[in-house]
């Protein structure tokens, strides 16, 4: 797999090596080519977070003993939350909420219910600021810690979870992940539910690349999702899978003791 430790420094090696190359035949195009090459690859590891480039990051259980998969649901609470966790409980699925600090100071009732019906509670930063992958590491550490208190406030542990918003990771964020001590989890199967205006478009997309082990990326911010599930929850128990938080999937703990 790619590391931004190790690979970063060796493109940077050859870099320079093929610009006193350049400068010795007159000809710059290795260098030129070298240099095309580490920015994709950068720009590569900033936004798929399933490459782990700059930070460890669980996306999905590989080899699953059985048919399991995680359903995770980003940026509420949001009234929506509601329709979802009424629909959750009639199929007695247990999930996973990244959710957004502002929100929870906004939603504490829902938040409660979260915890009421044992669903898994993960920190999705505090703002979830468009420009995240531009805050500095002390920027992201605050972001992880308000978000961390209002749930250790909620629970009396902190979250071990920690989804960046976008997916985007980068060196500020893996530092300030090392220092937070947050495991980051991706996903490996997107529905696209806040850019795709037809729910059964998502729904096709979601069943169509639909692996055991999986880790499901929805949002519960629209109506259109909770449209999805309405047709996924039978759909995925018709189909023998057994829909599980990502603790369980993962067999990692959601929470410091
Ligand atoms: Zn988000």
């Amino acid at each position: 797999m790619l590391k931004y430790a190790f690979l970063f420094p060796a493109l940077g090696l050859l870099a320079f090596l093929t610009l006193l190359l350049g400068i010795w035949q007159g000809n710059f195009s290795w260098f030129v080519m070298t240099c095309t090459l580490t920015i994709a690859i950068t720009v590569w590891g900033v936004f798929d977070i399933r490459l782990g480039y700059f930070v460890s990051t669980f996306f999905r259980k590989k080899n699953p003993s059985s048919k399991m998969l995680a359903l995770t649901f980003d940026d509420g609470p949001t009234p929506y939350t509601i329709e979802i966790l009424n629909l959750l409980r009639a199929y007695q699925v247990k999930a996973t909420f990244f959710c957004i600090g502002k929100q929870m100071l906004d939603y504490p009732e829902i938040v409660d219910q979260l915890i009421v019906e044992g669903h898994t509670l993960g920190n999705h930063t505090f703002t979830h600021s468009q420009v995240f992958g531009f805050l500095n590491e002390r920027q992201v550490v605050e972001e992880l810690k308000k978000t961390d208190k209002i749930i250790r406030d909620k629970l009396g542990k902190s979250p071990k979870f920690f989804r960046p918003p976008f997916g985007v990771t980068n060196p500020s964020i893996a530092k300030a992940v090392k220092r937070s001590r947050h495991h980051v989890i991706g996903w490996s199967n997107r529905s696209l539910d806040t850019v795709t205006w037809n729910a059964d478009k998502i729904f096709n997309r979601v069943t169509n690349r639909l692996k055991s082990g999986d880790i499901i990326l929805f949002h519960d911010t629209s109506q259109r999702t909770v449209n999805v599930l309405k047709r996924l929850l039978p759909y995925l128990q018709d189909n023998g899978y057994t829909c599980v938080s990502v603790d369980v999937l993962l067999n990692l703990y959601a929470y410091d003791s």
